[in-house]
């Protein structure tokens, strides 16, 4: 009688308690995915990122294939779907990893039910964190809502549990069992065909994930604190989406990162402020667990009173990157292009939309989770709520960003704006992230005339500040 491993955000072997457990238990392995767009609550997965798991689960597919295991494909309710499977075979036992949206939730408790009540075993595990989001609590029980004690107390833990390895062999299940080809699911784009930059960018998958890791955590890491905030250089791992499909797991890069410690201890301290990012991933997740609707509603509820513009052709100008700003335009084209996009960049072009255009967050979230790659519901809605000020911990709402100023720190040469914003590129850097300021000879000699080659701003942000301010103030308590 067979055991059934259901992949989920856990598409690797290495590091997998649900497969390790599976293949200790002695039974042939099946190995199932469910493409679940129908479940109650649920927000299927968006049009970049169903690009990237339509290669991820080439990949896992290929790996479990060459141990002799099958994967499964299924479309619909999981819960329907991971039962029925269970009943073709006569599964004895079910492993998973947990997800924790609040839908995912739901379909685990339900689905728990259901296979109790058939008589199947099954054991969840933690494939997706560092902890779980209740293992870091405050004294009295309760959730942290500030990120700096919830990472004082994340980093007392000390190591997170060591990564398991992959199994070396498995028994994988002979029997027939249904399941739909990849290609019926039409994950890919088709008509017009968008995925030619992620498909330059990008190699999903877990050993490619692996190389990733390797690469950064041998040299880049150690830079990190200063290069993080620079979006034109390799400062950052671009592991995120790796991240969010868990084709690596946080637990293997902290291990990973402690083992090129131990003969120059000083090197940790260098690598802490990349570790620390990996607590705030862990704080997204214990903030959606203890509040499960920051997706959608704000968590200062004042916030539900504020006088929200309604602006298509701002929101047009946003998502497309022509709003007149450089350093928007250049963040919104290169997530277009790319599927993913600078930390820097989703700060600067997410604080454009709310508070210069007040536009609600809720549709800038809508849009990154169409495009974004690692399009995430924990970290994606905090950081939109971090950015609108309405979040748990978060950026004061009169904090605006300063689109060109933000430019002229984090792009000082310029070339970020001109790798994107590519009709820019013959302006000195003295007016690359200000063209609308530059005199009209610089404007010619750079063959650039604005409102032709690159749109007038959109908006005057000195004029749109003091507007965010004025609306703020309606609800300030
Ligand atoms: P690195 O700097 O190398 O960090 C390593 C890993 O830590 C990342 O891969 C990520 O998993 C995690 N991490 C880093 N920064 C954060 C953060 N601020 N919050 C939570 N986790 C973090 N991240 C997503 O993974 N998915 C999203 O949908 C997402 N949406 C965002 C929306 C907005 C408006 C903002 C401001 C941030 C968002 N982030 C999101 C967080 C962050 O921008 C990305 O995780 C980061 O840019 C990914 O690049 P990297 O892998 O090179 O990160």
């Amino acid at each position: 009688e067979p055991a059934l491993v259901w992949f989920r955000q856990d598409l690797r072997l290495a590091d997998n308690p649900a497969l390790v457990a599976a293949a200790r238990s002695g039974r042939p392995v099946l190995a199932a995915f469910v493409l679940d767009d129908e479940s109650p609550g649920v927000r299927p997965a968006g049009g970049a990122s169903r690009w990237w798991l339509h290669h991820s689960l080439e990949a896992l597919a290929a790996a479990l294939q060459e141990r002799g295991v099958r994967l499964v494909l299924r479309r619909g309710p999981a819960e329907r779907e991971i039962r029925a499977v269970a009943a073709e075979i006569g599964v004895r036992e079910v492993f998973w990893s947990r997800r924790y949206e609040p839908w995912s939730i739901a379909v685990e408790r339900r689905l728990e039910e259901v296979l109790a009540s058939d008589g199947i075993e099954l054991r969840t595990g933690n494939a997706l964190l560092a902890f779980e989001p209740w293992e870091i609590a405050q004294k009295g029980g309760g959730p942290y809502k500030v990120f700096t004690p919830y990472w004082r107390a994340w980093s007392e833990r000390g190591a997170p549990p060591a990564p398991l390895p992959a199994p070396g062999r498995l028994e994988g299940f002979a029997g027939k069992v249904t399941g739909d080809a990849l290609a019926d699911w039409a994950l890919l784009p088709h008509k017009p065909d968008w995925a030619g930059g992620l498909r330059e960018t990008w190699t999903p998958g877990e050993a490619s994930a692996l190389d990733a890791a390797e690469t950064f955590l041998d040299g880049p890491v150690l830079g990190y604190a200063q290069g993080r905030d620079r979006p034109a250089g390799p400062g950052t791992s671009r592991l995120s989406p790796h991240l969010h499909w868990g084709e690596i797991s946080p637990r293997q890069l902290w291990h990973a990162a402690r083992l090129r410690c131990l003969e120059d201890e000083t090197r940790w301290g260098r690598m802490l402020p990349f570790i620390r990012q990996l607590a705030w991933r862990d704080f997204a997740y214990h903030s959606l667990w203890h509040f499960p609707d920051l997706a959608e509603r704000p968590m200062r509820p004042e916030f539900e009173r504020f006088p929200w513009r309604d602006d298509e052709a701002g929101f047009r100008a946003w998502s497309r990157g022509r709003t007149g700003y450089p350093m928007v335009d250049a963040g919104m084209r290169e997530l277009w292009h790319t599927g993913w996009m600078h930390n820097r960049l989703r700060m600067i072009t997410a604080s454009f939309l709310v508070k210069d255009l007040l536009i609600p967050w809720q549709r800038g979230e809508a849009w990154f989770r169409d495009t974004l790659c690692d399009a995430d519901c924990a970290n994606n809605a905090m950081g939109w709520q971090w950015v609108a000020g309405c979040g748990i911990d978060t950026a004061p709402f009169f904090r605006i960003f300063n689109p060109v100023t933000q430019g002229e720190r984090h792009d000082p040469e310029g070339s970020y704006v001109r790798q994107w914003v590519p009709e820019l590129a013959r302006l000195p850097k003295k007016w690359i992230h200000n063209p609308s300021a530059a005199p009209p000879a610089v404007l010619r000699e750079a063959g650039v005339t604005l409102g032709r080659d690159y749109p007038e701003p959109i908006v005057d942000h000195a004029r749109a500040r003091e507007r965010a301010l004025e609306a703020y103030g309606e609800v300030r308590g």
